[in-house]
């Protein structure tokens, strides 16, 4: 693993998913740095975690702005200070394991083990503006053969991304005619839930 990760890298739907109430929770707290308010689209998460070989481990996080992220954590992320800083703070030399297993530790000079009284600092990145994608995307329609399903002799145009993406974590889900239902049913009409009809339950 290496030593910064960028969260939304995986492009996963789950975090997408839970990413709008990460960012719900500490919205009005604001950016850690200049304390405008923040929405999911706008928002960095900065998670650290320290592991010092014999001793505890530390774990933090803050949420940043767009604009404060890119403009004075970034830098530090790259440049490798935001860690170093840390192994300052706590007052243990800094380790990391070397990159390549297969042909390090060289002898005597470097080691795959951690070793005793040093600290590994990890840092995770999440990227409101990665992890969510531009908004349009919320209002593109779910890939599906067609732009309408056609149940008991009606049509019923497929539903949008954004639209998917409420139900698949909301529970609540709307069946083909409108009506709510959980995402596994079916409605009092028997019109099958969207994510039943597209074959996502
Ligand atoms: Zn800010
Ligand atoms: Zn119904």
């Amino acid at each position: 693993m290496s030593e910064v990760q960028f969260m939304a890298d995986l492009e996963s739907v789950i975090l997408r998913g839970a990413w709008p109430g990460m960012v719900g929770m500490v919205a009005l707290d604001g950016c850690k740095k200049c304390s405008s308010i923040l929405d999911c689209r706008r928002a960095v998460e900065v998670s650290l975690s320290a592991h010092v070989q014999g001793g505890r481990d530390v774990r933090a996080s803050d949420m940043f702005c767009d604009e404060c992220f890119d403009k004075h954590i970034l830098p530090l992320v790259e440049s490798g200070e935001i860690r170093a800083s840390v192994s300052r703070n706590l007052g243990h030399p800094l380790w990391a394991p070397p990159p390549d297993p297969d042909t390090l530790p060289l002898p005597g000079i470097l080691s795959e083990e951690q070793p005793k009284g040093s600290v590994r600092v990890t840092v995770e990145v999440t990227d409101g503006r990665e992890v969510m994608g531009p908004e349009e995307e919320d209002s593109e329609p779910v890939p599906y053969p067609k732009e309408y399903v056609t149940w008991g002799g009606e049509e019923f145009p497929v539903p949008s991304m954004g639209e998917l993406e409420r139900w698949v974590f909301d529970g609540d889900c709307e069946a083909l005619d409108g009506c709510i239902v959980e995402g596994d049913g079916h409605c009092c009409h028997g019109a099958p839930s969207w994510l039943i009809q597209l074959g996502m339950i």
